[in-house]
């Protein structure tokens, strides 16, 4: 596993960050102190540093190290991950005038 320069520090607060790796290929930055709270467990191997997300109650098995997920401590997160907004309605502003019913030629009164 290259580690570049930029993988040593968050981009967004400066903290230090590591990096790890979800068994999907998706790569996540982690606080570098190991936390007893928290919210992954990661596992270092040869080829790199794994990590899984704990669910509420799990537990890490043997090997494995709890780390919190960046994400969650820093202050800039909003700006790792890009929040899930609920779709905002369509604004409506009435039917655009050009998907109205024309009126059809000769109809007009006379
Ligand atoms: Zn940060």
């Amino acid at each position: 596993m290259v580690v570049s320069a930029k993988d040593k520090a968050c981009g967004s607060c400066g903290a230090s960050i590591v990096w790890a790796t979800s068994d999907k290929g998706h790569a996540m930055p982690l606080d570098p102190e190991p936390d007893g709270d928290g919210n992954v467990a990661v596992t270092e191997a040869l080829e790199g540093r794994y990590f899984r997300v704990l669910r509420d109650g799990e537990k890490p098995v043997d090997g494995e190290v709890r780390m919190f997920s960046h994400f969650m401590s820093c202050p800039f997160a909003d700006r790792h991950r890009r929040p899930r907004r609920r779709s905002q309605p369509a604004l409506d502003f009435g039917t655009p005038l050009w998907l109205l019913p024309r009126r059809p030629a000769g109809s007009v009164a006379s």
